[in-house]
C-alpha cells in the first residue's frame, strides 16, 4: 500500500496515517497495528499525539515541549 499525500488523522487506537487500500485505491486509515506513540504537527503548528504502527513510527517525532493546554474555544 502506498501512503496517501501527507494526510493523517489525530485520532487514537490506530495508525494514524493515511494509506491508499489495494481494494478501491481510495484512501482509508492504515490498517496496520499501532505500535507506538509519537507526535506531529499540523499544517496550523498544532501538536497531535498520535499512534503509529511499524511501517510509520519514523514518521512521529518526539515529543515536543508539551502543547499548549488543550483545545482553545
Ligand atoms: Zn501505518
Amino acid at each position: 500500500m502506498a501512503d496517501y499525500g501527507g494526510a493523517w488523522t489525530a485520532e487514537r487506537g490506530g495508525c494514524h496515517r493515511f494509506v491508499y487500500t489495494e481494494d478501491d485505491g481510495r484512501p482509508a486509515n492504515c490498517p496496520e497495528p499501532s505500535v507506538t506513540s509519537g507526535w506531529r504537527r499540523d499544517g496550523q503548528g498544532r501538536w497531535y499525539a498520535v499512534d503509529a504502527c511499524a511501517g510509520h513510527s519514523s514518521q512521529l517525532v518526539s515529543r515536543p515541549r508539551p502543547p499548549s493546554t488543550g483545545p482553545r474555544t
